[in-house]
Parts: C-alpha cells; sequence; structure tokens
C-alpha cells in the first residue's frame, strides 16, 4: 500500500515532540512490511540537517497559489534513516520556514495552511498517487478539505485519507481569510457540519476540517478517543467528535526499541535485560556522578519531559519536594517554550542548587534522558490530560516504575501495583485518580513505601514492567487494518 505522510514533523530532523517520534516509527514500521512511504515536511531552517543524507533538489518548479498570487517552491529529497522524505521550500518574503523555530510564530496558521496547499500541489504535479494520505494535527487539517473540495476534481480521485489527532490542546483556530489563501470558498465551508467552530462565532477550527473531511480519524491511545468524545477533553470539539465516532478510533503509539532498549542503548554505561536486572544500579550510580548527587540508600525519582501546563508542572514541583522530604532523591530534565514556566523551574534549581538529593536540568538533552531512564527508580507523569505519552512507556523498558495520573495514554499503559484489576504479574506502575497534592501523594508514598520496604515485590514490579511489549508492531497491524478499511475497493 503506497502511503504519503504529510507531517509538520518527523524524527529525528524535525522533532518538537511525540508527534515526531510517531511519523518516524509508524512509516518505518510500514516500510520494514514492505509498503512504499513517502513524507512530506516544510524545509525548516532549524532541521537537523546531519541526519538526512543525500538532500538534493528534485523538483524545482512548483508554484503554489497564495491568495491571488503564486509562490515559487523546490521541493528536495533526502533520506532519513532510510525514509524517504520530500521537503518544501517556498520563496517568499514571507520566510514561512527559515524562523529557525518549528512553531510559536504569530502566523503560524498561515505557515501551515500554506505547507497544505504545497503539498497536495506537489503531489499533483509530481504525479503521486498514493492510496493513502495519513495527516496530523491542526497543522495539516486543510489536507483533506482541500483534497475533497478541489483536488479530486483536477485528477487525485484516489487518495483516503487517515488523520491522527495527537493533542486537541491545538486546534487551528483562525478566520475565514485562511480558507480564501489557500483557495477555497469560506461561505461554502464555514457550516456548523463543515469548517466552523463549535463555540466561537464565525471562527475557522482547522482540526475540525480533518475530522468532518478525513475517512478515518485516529487518536494515539483508545482511552483518549473516549474521553475527547465524553468528557471536556474534547475542548469544544466533542459534540464533532460524537457525530463522526463511526470513523474514530484510538490506537496507542508504540516506542522504537532500536532507540529506547537496556539492552543495545549505547548512551548507558552499563546495559542489561530482565536476567541481568541488577546492572541497572550501576546505571543508578553512574547517573548520580554525573550530576552531583549524593551515594546512598534511597530511591531516585525522575521526572523528563516539556514543562507546560498538560503535563502537570505544579503537581511537578510538589512532587519534587515531597520527594525530599521522604527519603528520595529527584531528577527533572525539562524545557518549555514558555518563559516563565522556565525562569519558575531555573529559580527553583537556584534555590535547591546545594541540596545533593536533587538536581533540575532546565533544557532539552537527548543524551541525558538516555541516562535518566536507566538510572532512576521511579518517573512521575503527572499530567492533567495526555493524547498517550511516550515517557512511561520507555521508563518501563528500563524497568523504571511509572507514577502516572489516571488519563489519557497513561490510563492505558500503566495497571497500578495495588489497585488494578489486572492479575499481579501484569501490575507494573502505580497511578492515581485526582489531579492535585493529595491524589500525586498518594501515589508516590506507596511507590516510595515498597521500595524502602519490600525491595523484592518493588524488583518484581520492575520485571512486570520490562516484559511490556510497545514496540510499533501491534499499532502497525492497526494502521494498516484502517488503511485497507477506507481504502478504495
Ligand atoms: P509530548 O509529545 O506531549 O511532549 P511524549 O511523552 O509523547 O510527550 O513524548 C516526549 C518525548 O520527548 C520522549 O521521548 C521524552 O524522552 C522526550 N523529552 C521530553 N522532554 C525532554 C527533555 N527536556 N530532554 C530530552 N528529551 C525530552
Amino acid at each position: 500500500m503506497f502511503v504519503v505522510m504529510v507531517t509538520p514533523e518527523c524524527a529525528p530532523v524535525a522533532k518538537v515532540g511525540g508527534l515526531g517520534d510517531v511519523v518516524q516509527g509508524l512509516a518505518n514500521e510500514l516500510a520494514i512490511r514492505g509498503n512504499p512511504v513517502e513524507i512530506i515536511l516544510p524545509k525548516y531552517d532549524c532541521m537537523r540537517y546531519d541526519r538526512i543524507w543525500g538532500l538534493t533538489k528534485s523538483y524545482g518548479d512548483l508554484s503554489v497559489p497564495y491568495f491571488d498570487r503564486q509562490i515559487h517552491c523546490d521541493v528536495y529529497f533526502g533520506l532519513v534513516d532510510d525514509l524517504k522524505c520530500f521537503f518544501i521550500d517556498p520563496h517568499s518574503e514571507h520566510n514561512f520556514f527559515n524562523r529557525g523555530l518549528f512553531y510559536g510564530h504569530n502566523d503560524d496558521v498561515t505557515r501551515f495552511a500554506f505547507f497544505c496547499r504545497a503539498a497536495l500541489e506537489f503531489m499533483l504535479k509530481a504525479n503521486k498517487h498514493p492510496e493513502i494520505v495519513h495527516c496530523h494535527d491542526w497543522q495539516t487539517g486543510l489536507v483533506p478539505v482541500l483534497l475533497y473540495e478541489m483536488y479530486k476534481h483536477v485528477g487525485m480521485t484516489h487518495p483516503r485519507v487517515c488523520y491522527t489527532l495527537h493533542n486537541l490542546g491545538h486546534q487551528g483556530i483562525t478566520g475565514e481569510h485562511i480558507l480564501r489563501q489557500v483557495g477555497l470558498n469560506p461561505g461554502h465551508l464555514i457550516t456548523h457540519d463543515r469548517l466552523r467552530d463549535d463555540s466561537r462565532g464565525n471562527a475557522v477550527n482547522l482540526v475540525k476540517g480533518g475530522i468532518v473531511y478525513s475517512n478515518f480519524v485516529t487518536t494515539v491511545s483508545p482511552r483518549y478517543a473516549w474521553e475527547i468524545q465524553y468528557t471536556g477533553l474534547g475542548m469544544g470539539l466533542q459534540h464533532t467528535l460524537r457525530t463522526h465516532s463511526q470513523k474514530l478510533g484510538g490506537v496507542l503509539n508504540g516506542l522504537d526499541y532500536k532507540v529506547w532498549n537496556p539492552e543495545i542503548d549505547s548512551h548507558i554505561p552499563c546495559r542489561y535485560t530482565i536476567e541481568t536486572i541488577e546492572n541497572k544500579y550501576k546505571n543508578k550510580e553512574a547517573l548520580r556522578d554525573r550530576l552531583w548527587l549524593r551515594h546512598g540508600f534511597m530511591p531516585l525519582a525522575a521526572v523528563v519531559s516539556r514543562l507546560d501546563r498538560q503535563k502537570g508542572v505544579e503537581l511537578m514541583r510538589h512532587a519534587i519536594f515531597y520527594c525530599l522530604g521522604n527519603g528520595c532523591q529527584v531528577v527533572l530534565l525539562g524545557s518549555s517554550p514558555d518563559a516563565a514556566i522556565n525562569n519558575d523551574f531555573l529559580w527553583l534549581k537556584h534555590r535547591l542548587n546545594e541540596n545533593p538529593d536533587c538536581h533540575l536540568e532546565v533544557g532539552y538533552n537527548e543524551d541525558l534522558a538516555h541516562l535518566v531512564y536507566p538510572g532512576a527508580d521511579v518517573i512521575i507523569v503527572p499530567s492533567a490530560y495526555e493524547p498517550c505519552g511516550l515517557t512511561q512507556m520507555i521508563a518501563m523498558k528500563y524497568g523504571t516504575i511509572p507514577i502516572v495520573r489516571n488519563t489519557g495514554g497513561l490510563a492505558d499503559t500503566v495497571f497500578d501495583a495495588d489497585h488494578s484489576d489486572r492479575p499481579y504479574h501484569e501490575r507494573n506502575g502505580y497511578s492515581f485518580n485526582d489531579y492535585n497534592n493529595q491524589g500525586l501523594e498518594s501515589a508516590l508514598r506507596r511507590a516510595i513505601g515498597l521500595w524502602h520496604l519490600y525491595p523484592q515485590y518493588f524488583r518484581e514490579l520492575m520485571c512486570n514492567a520490562m516484559r511490556y511489549e510497545y514496540s510499533w508492531k501491534d499499532p502497525g497491524t492497526h494502521y494498516l487494518n484502517i488503511y485497507n478499511y477506507i481504502k478504495e475497493p
């Protein structure tokens, strides 16, 4: 099956969060199973060019309509870990993708609406006829709209669209000018059953467009698919999602075990398996050395996260003090695009600087993340909401016990040591329901208590966690089933 992914991110060249990992992991899995896959991305100036092999201009004559003029684009081709990627490079005074950052500009909606039109224009002109176009999040919500309202009539009659929602916290809310920008008729599209936002008057909602016009919509975990239809986590789109529930399903993300695996991870000081799990403690000692933490008989709790309200920054802060007051060391590795949040944590770092049981690293550091997962005993993921979450799954692979809030993908992957209805050998962590300090403490207390009082049970829990298989094998099969289901007969 010929699949084209239209996406704003693909790890490792253009990654802001889990979306980038998913595109890379799923595309690899599809390719391994013999399906031709191509990926279309913007050509950002801030990409990891060192990870693109053989980048060359493959198409130099792409004119993309923009309001009533044309913007000339070059399209580059290169391999990213064997995946075929096309990068669209527009030439205009707007400098859409040469801004040093992937997101965070006032005209982000304009930039990605342009990218959608450019991706379709490229497929048309390059005579690409994928059976499936797979798009991701608000940035590509206009792809199915353009396909069915415009490109179907000029020859792209075959493709079916799968649209994946990675986070409904961002929906691309904008005005009618965006539709005129890409050549669509606002009068026809700003209606309640199409792109009109459900609660903001005449606003255009790009994610709603993606949901309405695609053939299948997926979320990145089954629990999140339910939550966005029946709780406030739909963030205003509950009604639209329930209307289209027939074509909505959740597929849990997979992990790339070539990258995240204590048996082969070349970043870590001492590799290990379930059979040699005692070697994990050498990594704890190495992490302590690296971060100038005290060596002693106590557990080490970690956070590896974007520092975002969604991720529960207030609870992370509380967790730091709770751990330090209850015989547990803490390491936090996190960063935020929001300067105020970063400054809060930098201030906290300064305040705790002399504490030998605490290290806060404010920044993005992939190498350090590879030391934290094997070095920690528990990882704290206190999200307000979590579409899937990769950190808890990565931690489990390294035998590090997740302590999570019971929401979204965290609820689908972590089964409480004391309260789960699963058999004991399938329990793999701790979870809590209430998004407040008491909720968090109820789980942290139990985890720290087990570590101190019943080390043999704690070790069983670690082995249970390591036995879970969250690779791309199952999700790959689910996505292929969805593609087959929506494909033209
Ligand atoms: P999201 O996509 O919402 O940010 P996920 O849990 O799905 O969250 O994915 C987070 C990914 O980013 C994981 O691979 C995690 O290890 C990595 N990560 C998050 N913050 C940092 C950081 N400060 N330094 C290094 N890696 C990080």
